[in-house]
């Protein structure tokens, strides 16, 4: 019947890759498929190495040889953008709801971030400040005068994931053209077709198009070509930490960013309400089913509260709707493909086997694997050990606090942790002793504004990103000194 509209037609880019100023079909190229039933959305560049290199020739050229391109205008584009993103909503929640594993719901809230991103952008532009340089803190400086005003990098190489194909562009495209570089970006192979509708909205709101590239392709090959290339100043990556090694090795001695993994865990001590942090810890472990950086992946729980905190959380799982993406009321979808899926569901095998028990989940059909409880998770499987990147929980309890701390930092990885407790002095002695780039307290890990200076330590990443501390390194000093007569 009429009940369930026809699918609406996704946004097709006008070729398959942007470089050099226009749109271009590369000599190969490669097919976009919606993870959830295969339906196949479109056609991208796959980029050669050749390809690349012209893109990032081009790129350099229009940074190093084009007309200036001044803050007030970078600003403008940038604002422009933002709003053009929001006129663009329904072609972006297709793409990103399509191509990517989120829902409708999950992708509409993304193109809303994606336009925060590019307003604090946008505010930044103008804001690339240096300072007068202390000249008289040495005998050395007797007769100088000068400063430092902060200049472009250069050339950014951007390389980014599918879990948010458009947010994470925007955190390093709308950075780095704030800071008035020029930018090549390789996006996931499973999301181009979301970048290359940004690079639309970015040349539409004005950014010089010499200025931006964005080439997808394979990671080993266009994506290694690129982080690799001469020309390329500075590399600024969001990605899985094994992934990041192999850029490292790519780039070289050279700037890069990291936005690698984690493996999040949420401490919920004795004084804390069960039912509130169990809530807290579904929806932020849950959400665009496990597949992101921030997703509560481990539960170190009072065992005077384990019962009720696990009845609470076992409940809250069991309300989520799996579902289709497209289905508004769809509160949880699928992996972004079957073969994560089958991963998700043969790690959660392995801790099964080794004694963990299932209190709610387990199950996997396709590309969707349930929200999944787990409890009794011995340690050295992967599901403790690694970021599992999909819907799995694993709860355990803690008799003393010291522990639990200990727990929640025996891990290789430390990008957010949460904590609840009703004491404000506890919750500030747990969070200085968390190894980790941020600690919400009486929230789940997965918390974010864009604003935020983000990344962490261990095996979580290399710098900061977050618009304002992007652009702080994506931008470098440069002095000039006067030697009076
Ligand atoms: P991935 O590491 O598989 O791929 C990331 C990107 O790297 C892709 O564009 C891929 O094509 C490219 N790539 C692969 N091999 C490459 C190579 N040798 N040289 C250059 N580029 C290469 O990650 P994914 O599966 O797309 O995303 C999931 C991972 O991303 C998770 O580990 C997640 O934690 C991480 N992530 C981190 C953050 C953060 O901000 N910390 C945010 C989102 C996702």
């Amino acid at each position: 019947g009429a009940t369930r509209a026809a699918v609406a037609p996704v946004w097709r880019p006008p070729a398959g890759a942007f470089w050099a100023g226009r749109w271009r079909d590369g000599a190969a190229a490669f097919p976009v498929h919606d993870p959830e039933d295969g339906r196949p959305l479109g056609e991208v560049t796959d980029a050669a190495p050749a390809e690349v290199d012209a893109a990032v020739r081009a790129v350099a050229a229009a940074v190093h040889d084009g007309p200036p391109w001044p803050g007030w205008r970078r600003r403008e584009a940038l604002h422009a953008a933002a709003g053009l993103l929001f006129e663009r909503r329904d072609d972006l929640v297709g793409l990103i709801s399509g191509e990517g594993c989120k829902t409708v719901r999950e992708a509409a809230a993304e193109v809303s971030r994606a336009a925060e991103t590019l307003r604090l952008s946008a505010e930044r532009a103008g804001q690339l400040t240096g300072e007068t340089l202390p000249f008289d803190a040495t005998a050395r400086g007797a007769g100088r005068l000068g400063w430092y005003t902060r200049e472009p990098v250069g050339v950014v190489a951007a390389i980014t994931p599918f879990n948010d194909p458009l947010n994470l562009v925007a955190h390093k495209l709308g950075p780095a053209l704030a800071g008035g570089n020029g930018v090549v970006l390789k996006p996931a192979e499973a999301t181009p077709l979301t970048a290359l509708a940004f690079a639309a909205v970015l040349l539409d709101a004005g950014v010089p198009a010499g200025r931006i590239a964005v080439l997808p392709g394979a990671g080993a090959r266009a994506g290694r070509a690129l982080v690799g290339h001469p020309l390329v100043d500075l590399v600024s990556f969001t990605g899985g930490h094994r992934t990041g090694e192999a850029v490292a090795r790519a780039a070289g001695a050279r700037k890069t960013l990291m936005e690698l993994g984690g493996n999040n865990a949420v401490l919920v001590l004795a004084d804390a309400d069960p039912a509130r942090a169990a809530r807290a810890v579904v929806e932020g472990a849950f959400g665009v089913a496990g597949q992101n950086c921030l997703s509560v992946q481990r539960v170190l729980v009072a065992a005077e509260l384990a019962d009720a905190f696990l009845t609470e959380a076992v409940a809250a799982t069991g309300r989520l709707r799996v579902g289709g993406k497209r289905d508004p009321l769809t509160d949880v979808g699928p992996l972004v493909s079957a073969g994560e899926a089958a991963r998700v569901a043969a790690w959660v095998a392995e801790a099964v086997a080794a004694g963990a028990r299932v209190r709610v989940g387990g199950r996997r059909e396709g590309a969707f694997h349930w929200p999944t409880l787990l409890t009794d998770v011995p340690p050295g499987v992967r599901i403790a050990t690694e970021e599992v990147f999909g819907p799995v929980v694993a709860v355990e309890t803690f008799t003393d606090l010291d522990t639990a701390v200990a727990r929640a930092n025996a891990t290789d990885f430390g990008l957010q942790a949460g904590v609840f407790t009703a004491s404000i002095d506890t919750a500030l002695a747990v969070a200085e002793r968390l190894r980790v780039g941020a600690v919400m307290i009486n929230d789940s890990s997965d918390y974010r504004i864009d604003a935020m200076p983000f990344g962490g330590p261990k095996r979580s990443g290399v710098g900061r990103e977050g618009v304002r501390h992007a652009v702080e390194a994506m931008t470098e000093p440069k002095i000039v000194a006067i030697r009076r007569g």
